[in-house]
């Protein structure tokens, strides 16, 4: 998954990217309102994690404001315990869920999992496509109950396939998932991405569009 994290105190949120980059999301943190608010204009984030005292600005009105332009990302807060009223205002503006400071790094995770899992549009949990089974959850591929491992670079362009299953999927639109918000691409990596997956999940399972994009043939 493509995690957006808001959150100006390093120490809470150093750890808690690391533990979600260990569980192969990808997490692309921010300290102010204003660079997450470039970002989730820019890219597609499959949850929000929102701080709500942020140097540029209150996080409630950053909710609000992303709503108002229609974007549905999930999102979690972050607040602080003697911030009742915050958390509800939270929720009636839109917010998903909220997780309590100092917070548990599983618990965090779990949140995440729920809320996407809630979330998911009309997509289930496992899907099966030809002979593998893939597990949104876990960001698991298996064929025949033997686990196939994928990087979390692999998983991410593989998800965007399956999103757009037999539908062309532009070379722009997997590079997003792909690199982080900020790096810089590099050319040729998409390719090699691809053809790794092909590898490990069958030959012809991404079809070729040249000079347009890549296919995930169901
Ligand atoms: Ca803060």
């Amino acid at each position: 998954m493509r995690i957006l994290l808001i959150e100006d105190e390093a120490a809470l949120a150093r750890p808690l990217r690391e533990h979600l980059e260990a569980d192969r999301h990808i997490v692309e943190w921010f300290t102010t309102l204003d660079e997450a608010h470039s970002a989730i204009r820019t890219l597609e984030y499959d949850v929000v994690l929102l701080d709500l005292q942020l140097p540029d600005g209150d996080g409630l009105s950053f909710l609000s404001k992303i709503r108002d332009q229609h974007i549905r990302t999930p999102i979690i807060i972050l607040t602080a315990r003697d911030k009742i009223s915050d958390r509800i205002d939270g929720l009636n503006r839109g917010a998903d869920d909220y997780v309590i400071k100092p917070f548990d790094l599983d618990e965090v995770k779990a949140r995440i999992h729920t809320v996407c899992r809630r979330s998911a549009d009309q997509m289930t949990q496992t899907t099966v496509v030809r002979d593998l089974s893939i597990c949104f959850t876990n960001h698991s591929v298996s064929r025949a109950g033997a686990d196939i491992r994928l990087t979390a670079k692999e998983w991410s362009v593989l998800e965007v396939l399956l999103r757009r299953k037999s539908k062309i999927v532009p070379k722009e639109s997997l590079e997003a998932a792909v690199y982080a918000y900020g790096d810089e691409v590099e050319s040729n990596a998409l390719e090699a991405h691809i053809s790794r997956l092909r590898a490990k999940l069958g030959k012809d399972l991404i079809v070729t569009h040249r000079g347009i994009g890549y296919m995930l043939q169901a």
